[in-house]
């Protein structure tokens, strides 16, 4: 029996159908550019990929389409549950959740907090209903793994009032992926988790670091959205909150022009005026692009500075863990970061770095270094096991 997982963002559809206990993957595919124009979804099969086109360009639509590829597979019937990614679960949540109309009611309640994000999964959660409406529907939220943190670390210095009337606080993000590069770590450590105190980099379009004691998060550097933080590929990361105000007066700008600019006009990015891809700002770094050579050393060096703050969270540190398509991709990025934490303990081995590329994942730290590893996340497989685990609990 497998679990097919869904994921929704505002104008695409990720799916899988997975083997819940070894993460074995039967059918994978990928749906963009929704609600618009040139819909397609990309599947991949055994024998390669291909690209089907969605005329209507909708959710439902889409799923027609999964639908005829698991019954070209034969394993409409097998799908035991289908665990759906919803990334804001505010404060009602802490884990994941059977889909039951208060949960629906509870994720259009959050929908101010990501306005976005949250829509668009519950579109996909009516499509995958209406589709397989005999199995039980999981929810997994982004937001869940971090509800373990402190009031000390979840509080911003503001009036009071903010919090209790709307919400404001620090929620984290990349949960998911936390969660299961921890429970990786402490394997490939071969100590138990709930003895580890972890700093895990997710470092891909979106960037966050945690701080994971014994497997509870505990502090993160994303906040009330997944603005806070790290610079990742388009959004700026952390900023002086004066900024809004100042850009207003001096360059007219309005309230929804400078949150669009902050998500997605700057970061990598709008530091090198190029790109917000690693990979191609790694390239022209090499060929001697100012820009490109600057988003990158800031990008290292607000990552570092952010680590050895979660540091501080954690009071022992035993472990660092990077993943994401940058943290499990590139070299360069991990030893510049590694290199600024020397002050914390940290050595990189060279060889064993340069080596963990192109999913080869393992430990990269030298001998009397504090841990430091490489994880491939895989935030699907750990969506169907909580799915398979919270069916499983509920039967
Ligand atoms: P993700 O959102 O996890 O898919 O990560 C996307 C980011 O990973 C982009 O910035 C890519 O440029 C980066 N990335 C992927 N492969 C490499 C690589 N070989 N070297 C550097 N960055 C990479």
């Amino acid at each position: 029996m497998k679990t097919l997982v869904v994921n929704c963002g505002s104008s695409s559809m990720k799916f899988a159908l997975l083997d819940p206990a070894s993460g074995a993957v039967a059918l994978s595919g990928l749906a963009e550019r929704l609600g618009g124009a040139g819909a397609s979804v990309r599947v991949d099969r055994e024998d390669g990929r291909v690209t089907v086109p969605l005329p209507n360009g909708s959710y439902p639509e889409a799923f027609g389409v999964l639908l005829a590829e698991l019954d070209r597979l034969n394993a409409r019937a097998e799908v035991q549950a289908v665990g759906h990614r919803v990334v804001h679960g505010g404060e009602q949540f802490s884990a994941a959740s059977l889909l039951s109309p208060e949960v629906l009611k509870a994720i259009q309640a959050c929908v101010p907090l990501a306005p976005l994000h949250n829509p668009a999964n519950l579109e996909g959660i009516a499509a995958a209903q209406a589709a397989f409406c005999d199995v039980p529907h999981v929810a997994v939220f982004d937001t869940a793994f971090h509800q373990t943190m402190p009031e000390v670390a979840y509080r911003y210095a503001v009036p009071e009032a903010w919090y209790r009337e709307h919400g404001v606080r620090r929620y984290g993000f990349h949960g998911t992926s936390h969660a299961y590069v921890a429970g990786e770590a402490a394997r490939v450590l071969g100590q138990p988790l709930e003895e580890l105190n972890l700093v895990t980099a997710h470092l891909g379009n979106g960037c966050s670091v945690a701080a994971i004691a014994g497997g509870r998060s505990v502090d993160t550097s994303m906040g009330l959205t997944p603005l806070e933080g790290l610079v990742m590929g388009t959004r700026s990361g952390d900023v002086d909150p004066g900024l809004h105000d100042y850009l207003a007066r001096e360059a007219g700008l309005s309230l929804t022009e400078l949150t669009a600019a902050l998500n997605r006009e700057s970061g990598l990015k709008g530091l090198s005026g190029l790109t917000n891809d690693m990979r191609e700002l790694e390239e022209a770094a090499g060929q001697g692009h100012a820009g490109a050579r600057l988003a990158v050393q800031v990008f290292v060096y607000r990552l570092a500075k952010l680590i050895a703050g979660m540091a501080v969270a954690l009071g022992r540190l035993d472990g660092l863990v990077f993943t994401g398509g940058i943290g499990e991709n590139s070299a360069a990025v991990r030893s510049a970061t590694l290199a600024r934490l020397a002050v914390l303990g940290f050595t990189v081995d060279d060889g064993a770095n340069a080596a963990a590329v192109r999913g080869q994942s393992g430990v990269i730290s030298a001998s009397g270094s504090v841990s430091t590893l490489v994880v491939n996340t895989n935030e699907e497989w750990m969506i169907a096991r909580e799915t398979a685990e919270l069916v499983a609990r509920g039967l």
